[in-house]
C-alpha cells in the first residue's frame, strides 16, 4: 500500500515534469499553452513558481511518453492520468488542457487541474484530478505549499475560488492565499489553515450566483473557532482579474475598505433579502442565529448576538431564545 502511493507519487511528478517541458519546450505547448498564460498576463516567473504546464493535444501523447519511459500503467491509470477503455486502449485525461499541479503541504504533486482552452467546446472548463489514494480532494487546498510561510508570517489567509486567483495575487505580491478549487468547503480543508492562523478572509467572485451557496461553508470556519471577514468583488469580477487590473497597494486598499465581518455582512444580506416579509424574516432569524450557534465562544455569541439584533432590527430577546433552542437541540 505504501509502496503504491510512492508509485503514485512518482508518476504525478513525472507527469508535472513532462507538462512543463510540453509548455517550454513544443511548439504546441509554447504556441497553445504559454500564449494562453501569457494571454492572462502571468509572468514567465510565476508560470515557473506554479510549475504550470500543458497537456498536448493528442490521444495519448503522454501515456505514450510514460510508458516508453518506463512508468506502469498501473499507475497512471490510479491516478487518473490515463483512462483505460478496454484491453490495450488508452488515452490521456487532460488532453489539450493547460496544466495546474497541486501540491501537498510539504510539496509533493498530488493531482492536477486542467483548464480547457476553447471554453465553447461542450467539455468543463476545469478536469480534475479523480479521488485516488494519493488525491482527497475535500483534504486538499490549492496553493498552500506556496502559501503556508506567508499565512504564518502574516497570521492571516485568504480563501478564494479558484487556481487562477491563487497565481494572480501570487504575481501581485500577495502570498497569503489559498482555494478551496470550486468544490464546497470541508473542515478537513479548514483544519489545513487553522493549523496555520486564526484568522480568515474569504473572497468571493462578483458573481453573486455562488455567493449564497458558498455561506453555509463559511459555518464550518466558525465552527473551528476562527475569526473570519469576508470581500466581494465588483460586478463580474474576481480576485484574478481584479489582481490584474490593479497594483499590490490599490489591492490592499480595496480588501481593506471592502472585507467585513462574516456575521455582520450576512446579517446586512438576510435582511436586504427579507425586506418586509415577516416569514422571510423569521428565516433570517433561524439563519444567522444557525451561525452564531455555531462559534465555540459564548462570549462572542453573545457580542454577536447584539450586533445583529442592531441590524436586523430585532430584540436581543429573541435572538438569545432562539440560540437557547438551537443549544437544546444539540443536548
Ligand atoms: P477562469 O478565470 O480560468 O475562467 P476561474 O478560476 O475564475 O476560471 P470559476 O468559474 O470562478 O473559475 O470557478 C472557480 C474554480 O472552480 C475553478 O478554479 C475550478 O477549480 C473550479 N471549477 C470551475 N469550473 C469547473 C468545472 N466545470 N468543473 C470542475 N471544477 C470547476
Ligand atoms: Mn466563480
Ligand atoms: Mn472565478
Ligand atoms: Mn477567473
Amino acid at each position: 500500500q505504501a509502496n503504491e502511493r510512492e508509485s503514485m507519487f512518482v508518476v504525478s511528478e513525472f507527469a508535472q515534469e513532462n507538462f512543463e517541458h510540453n509548455l517550454w519546450e513544443t511548439g504546441a505547448g509554447k504556441a497553445i499553452g504559454l500564449s494562453y498564460f501569457k494571454e492572462r498576463g502571468f509572468l514567465d516567473s510565476t508560470i515557473r513558481k506554479f510549475k504550470l504546464g500543458y497537456s498536448l493535444d493528442e490521444w495519448d501523447a503522454f501515456t505514450k511518453t510514460a510508458l516508453d519511459k518506463g512508468y506502469q500503467l498501473e499507475f497512471l491509470e490510479k491516478t487518473g492520468l490515463t483512462i483505460v477503455k478496454e484491453e490495450g486502449k488508452h488515452f490521456d485525461r487532460f488532453k489539450g488542457r493547460v496544466m495546474f499541479p497541486i501540491h501537498s503541504m510539504s510539496g509533493r504533486v498530488l493531482g492536477f487541474g486542467g483548464r480547457i482552452l476553447d471554453t465553447q467546446k461542450k467539455a468543463a472548463k476545469y478536469l480534475n484530478s479523480p479521488e485516488s489514494d494519493i488525491y482527497h480532494k475535500s483534504k486538499v487546498l490549492y496553493g498552500i505549499y506556496h502559501a503556508k510561510q506567508a499565512i504564518a508570517k502574516e497570521d492571516s489567509c485568504y480563501l478564494v475560488e479558484g487556481y487562477t486567483d491563487v497565481i494572480q495575487f501570487h504575481q501581485n505580491g500577495i502570498e497569503n492565499v489559498v482555494a478551496s478549487s470550486g468544490t464546497a468547503l470541508t473542515p478537513e480543508q479548514i483544519r489545513l489553515v487553522n493549523r496555520l492562523t486564526k484568522n480568515i478572509t474569504v473572497l468571493f467572485d462578483g458573481d453573486a450566483a455562488g455567493l449564497r451557496a458558498s455561506l453555509r461553508g463559511v459555518d464550518l470556519i466558525l465552527e473551528q473557532g476562527m475569526n473570519v471577514r469576508v470581500c466581494t468583488f465588483p460586478e463580474g469580477d474576481d480576485p484574478d482579474s481584479f489582481a490584474r487590473k490593479n497594483s499590490y497597494d490599490d489591492i490592499k486598499a480595496y480588501l481593506a475598505e471592502n472585507a467585513q465581518d462574516f456575521i455582520q455582512f450576512k446579517a446586512s444580506l438576510l435582511v436586504k433579502e427579507a425586506k418586509n416579509d415577516p416569514i422571510k424574516k423569521a428565516d433570517t432569524i433561524r439563519d444567522i442565529v444557525g451561525s452564531i450557534a455555531k462559534i465555540p465562544d459564548r462570549i462572542q455569541q453573545e457580542v454577536y448576538l447584539q450586533e445583529c439584533s442592531r441590524i436586523m432590527d430585532i430584540s436581543e430577546d429573541v435572538l438569545f431564545n432562539t440560540l437557547a433552542q438551537l443549544h437544546n437541540k444539540e443536548v
